[in-house]
C-alpha cells in the first residue's frame, strides 16, 4: 500500500458510504472525487494511489449491503447512525401514505378496478388496482373487480385469467368480481330509456361524415326530431342493422368546446365472438356509456381513473344526470410507466404476436407476469406504488426506484452463489486439495454447500483481465493465491462479442457450446496462505470439475425512443457451481459480485437487478 492507515480508512468510509447509497456498489470515480474534495493535497499523488483505491473499492463492492453497513458502523459510528436515520426515513416513506379520500365514510366506501380483458396486466394496472384496494381497506369498504369486456373483437378468455392471476399475485383481493357484459340487458334498457327521453339518437351517417361534422361542430340529419326515431330505435335494438350501418349517439352539444361532448358514441354494432356471450349480442356499449352506469349501479362511491379521461368527466356526469342515477365521485391519478418500458398494448402486443418476445412474460416487459418471472416480489410493487402516492404529474419514475424497493426485501433472504462470466482457468500450484464449505448466506442460517477443489478454479474474465505476476488475490471463502504467470487473454477467452443476442425465445436459443470451456489453462498461481487481508481483492470462483455452463439473461430497455431496441436482451455466458442446477425455477439468488437473479431453468437465470 502506498497510502497510510488514516487515508486508507478514509477511502474505505467514503467507498462504503457511496456503496450503501447505491444499493451496494461504489463507483471508483465518485470515491476519487470525494477524496480529492476532502484531501486536496492528495491530488498530486493520485497516480500512485489509484491502484490502492481501486482495490479498496473492489473490496467494498464484494461485500453484501449488510456487511457494508456493519463495517461502516464499525469504522465511522457517526456515519453509521446517520445512515440508519436515512434508512428509517426511507422506510417510513415506503409505508402507505395515500391522502384521505374526500367524502369518505367509514364502512361505506366502494372502489372498483375495471380492466379490459384485452391483454396482460402491467405495472400501470398494478398501480390502479393497489390504490383502489388500499382505499377500500383504509375505510373498511369494498373493492369491486369489474372486467370491462364490451368489445368482442378484443377480449379473450386468456386475458380474464391473466388479470385474475396478476391480481392474486399482487395480493389484491376483490370483494366482488363481475363483468360489464353480465349487465348487457341493463345497459341496453338504459340506452333505450335515454333515447326515449330525448338524450340520445340513432345515427346512420358514415364514420367519415361523423368525423367531419364533429370537427366542424355541426349536427347531422339523424339528430333532428323529425327523423324516424322510434323505427330506428327498434331496428338497432332488434339487431336489424349490420356493423358500421348505425350507432347510438349521446345528444350533447355539437359546438361544445369540449369535443368529448360533441355527440359521442354510446353504442356500436360489433359482429364478433365474445368470450362469454358468444355472438348473441352485437350491440355493444362504449366505455363512455358503460362506465358511469356500471359504477353507479355497483354502488361505487369513489371511481378512480387515469388523468387522460379528464375531458370525459363531463360526459360521465351528463349521462348519469339524464338517467337520474346516483353519481359517484371521480378522482384522477397519473399513468405509470417507465422510460423505455412502454405499457401500451399498441407497442407490446405486436412484439408478442410476432414472436419477437418470448411471450407476455418475456423479462423485458413491464407486465406483472414478466416482473414476477424476473424476480420482483409483490410487496416491492405495492410499496413502490404507494411511495408514488396520488400524483397527477405524468413523470416516469426511474425503474431503479422499483429495483431499490425489491432489493431491500430480497437481499436479506436469498442465497449467495458463485457465477463467473467469461471464465478463465487458474491453476494453483503448491496446494493440497481442499473441501470448501461455502455458506449459503453471510448472516442467515440458510445452510452451506461443500465443494471439492483439487487445484484449478475458474474466475471471471473481467477479474482475470488486469492480473500480472506477483498480484495476490483472495478466492472468496477459500484461500489466497499469488499469480505466477498470466495468459494471453486476448486469444480466445475474452467475452464473446456475439453473446449479446437480439431476440430470445427459449426454443431458438439452446445453450451454446462454451467457447471458453475449451480455452487452454491460462493463469498459473501459487497458494499464498489463508489469512484474510482486508485490502486484498476478493473474487468469486468456480472449482474445475464442479462447473456447469450457465447463462444469465439481462433485460435492457425494450424501446429506445419510438423504436424497438434490437439489443434489448443481453445473454451473459459463464460457469456456475453445479449446485445451481438443483434449484427450482423461480428461486431468487444472488450471484456474488454479479447481481440478484431468478432461476429460469437448470442452466439459466434472469437478472432481476444488480
Ligand atoms: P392500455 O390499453 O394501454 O393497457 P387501458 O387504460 O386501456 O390501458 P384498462 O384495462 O382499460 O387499460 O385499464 C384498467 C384500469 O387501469 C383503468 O382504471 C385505467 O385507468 C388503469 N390503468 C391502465 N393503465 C394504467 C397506467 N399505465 N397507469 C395507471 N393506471 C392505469
Ligand atoms: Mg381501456
Amino acid at each position: 500500500m502506498s497510502i497510510d492507515e488514516g487515508t486508507e480508512k478514509l477511502i474505505k468510509v467514503i467507498a462504503l458510504k457511496n456503496a450503501i447509497e447505491h444499493g451496494g456498489k461504489a463507483q471508483l470515480d465518485a470515491v476519487i472525487s470525494k477524496l480529492m474534495g476532502s484531501r486536496p493535497e492528495l491530488r498530486a499523488k493520485i497516480k500512485q494511489i489509484v491502484a490502492d483505491m481501486s482495490a479498496l473499492v473492489r473490496e467494498v463492492n464484494s461485500m453484501t449491503l449488510e456487511a457494508q453497513r456493519a463495517l461502516m458502523a464499525d469504522l465511522a459510528p457517526e456515519q453509521g447512525s446517520k445512515e440508519k436515520e436515512k434508512e428509517k426515513e426511507r422506510h417510513d416513506a415506503s409505508q402507505p401514505h395515500l391522502p384521505p379520500l374526500e367524502g369518505a365514510v367509514g364502512g361505506q366506501v366502494v372502489t372498483r378496478f375495471p380492466p379490459e380483458p384485452n391483454g396482460y396486466p402491467h405495472i400501470g394496472h398494478a398501480k390502479a388496482a393497489i390504490i383502489d384496494e388500499e382505499y377500500a381497506r383504509m375505510y373498511s369498504g369494498r373493492l369491486v373487480l369489474r372486467f370491462d369486456d364490451t368489445n368482442p373483437l378484443k377480449e379473450r378468455a386468456e386475458y380474464y385469467d391473466a388479470i385474475r392471476e396478476g391480481l392474486e399475485w399482487l395480493g389484491v383481493k376483490p370483494d366482488l368480481e363481475k363483468n360489464t357484459s353480465d349487465d348487457i340487458s341493463l345497459l341496453h334498457s338504459y340506452g333505450r330509456k335515454l333515447i326515449e327521453a330525448g338524450g340520445a339518437y340513432v345515427c346512420t351517417c358514415s364514420t367519415d361524415r361523423i368525423h367531419d361534422l364533429r370537427g366542424k361542430g355541426l349536427p347531422c340529419e339523424c339528430r333532428s326530431e323529425s327523423a324516424d326515431i322510434l323505427e330506428r330505435t327498434d331496428k338497432i335494438f332488434g339487431g336489424s342493422y349490420r356493423q358500421n350501418e348505425a350507432i347510438i349517439r349521446f345528444k350533447g352539444d355539437m359546438s361544445d368546446p369540449n369535443t368529448a361532448m360533441r355527440d359521442p358514441t354510446l353504442f356500436r354494432i360489433i359482429e364478433g365472438n365474445h368470450p362469454l356471450l358468444g355472438d348473441k349480442v352485437t350491440l355493444w356499449p362504449t366505455y363512455d356509456f358503460a362506465a358511469p352506469i356500471e359504477d353507479s349501479h355497483d354502488g361505487v362511491t369513489h371511481a378512480m381513473r387515469t388523468k387522460e379521461y379528464e375531458l370525459r368527466n363531463e360526459l360521465y356526469f351528463a349521462i348519469l344526470d339524464r338517467l337520474q342515477l346516483r353519481k359517484p365521485r371521480l378522482l384522477e391519478f397519473s399513468r405509470l410507466e417507465f422510460d423505455g418500458l412502454p405499457v401500451s398494448k399498441r407497442k407490446i402486443t405486436p412484439l408478442v404476436q410476432e414472436g419477437i418476445l418470448s411471450g407476455w412474460d418475456d423479462p423485458r416487459l413491464p407486465t406483472l407476469a414478466a416482473l414476477r418471472r424476473r424476480g420482483f416480489v409483490p410487496q416491492a410493487i405495492r410499496r413502490f406504488v404507494l411511495s408514488l402516492g396520488l400524483t397527477l404529474a405524468d413523470t416516469k419514475p426511474p425503474f431503479e426506484t422499483l429495483e431499490a424497493f425489491n432489493r431491500k426485501i430480497i437481499d436479506p433472504l436469498c442465497m449467495r452463489l458463485y457465477f463467473v462470466p467469461d471464465p478463465v482457468e487458474v491453476k494453483v500450484l503448491n496446494v493440497t486439495p481442499a473441501k470448501a464449505v461455502l455458506k449459503n448466506h453471510p448472516v442467515l442460517d440458510l445452510g452451506s454447500r461443500t465443494v471439492g477443489v483439487y487445484d484449478s478454479v475458474y474466475i471471471s474474465g473481467k477479474d482475470a483481465e488486469g492480473l500480472k505476476a506477483g498480484d495476490v488475490l483472495r478466492l472468496m471463502e477459500l484461500y489466497n493465491i499469488r499469480i505466477s504467470s498470466t495468459a494471453d487473454l486476448k486469444s480466445g477467452s475474452k467475452s464473446d462479442p456475439d453473446s449479446s443476442e437480439s431476440a430470445y425465445s427459449p426454443e431458438k436459443h439452446e445453450p451454446r457450446e462454451q467457447k471458453t470451456a475449451s480455452a487452454p489453462s491460462v493463469i498459473v498461481a501459487e497458494y499464498a496462505g489463508n489469512e484474510v487481508v482486508q485490502s486484498m481483492p476478493k473474487v468469486q470462483w468456480v472449482a474445475k470439475g464442479d462447473e456447469v455452463p450457465f447463462k444469465v439473461l439481462v433485460p435492457k430497455e425494450l424501446y429506445v425512443g419510438e423504436e424497438y431496441n434490437k439489443n434489448s436482451l443481453e445473454v451473459i455466458q459463464g460457469f456456475a457451481e453445479s449446485f445451481i442446477s438443483t434449484l427450482k425455477r423461480g428461486t431468487e439468488i444472488q450471484l456474488v459480485r454479479f447481481g440478484f437473479c431468478s432461476i429460469d431453468s437448470s442452466n439459466s437465470a434472469i437478472l432481476t437487478h444488480r
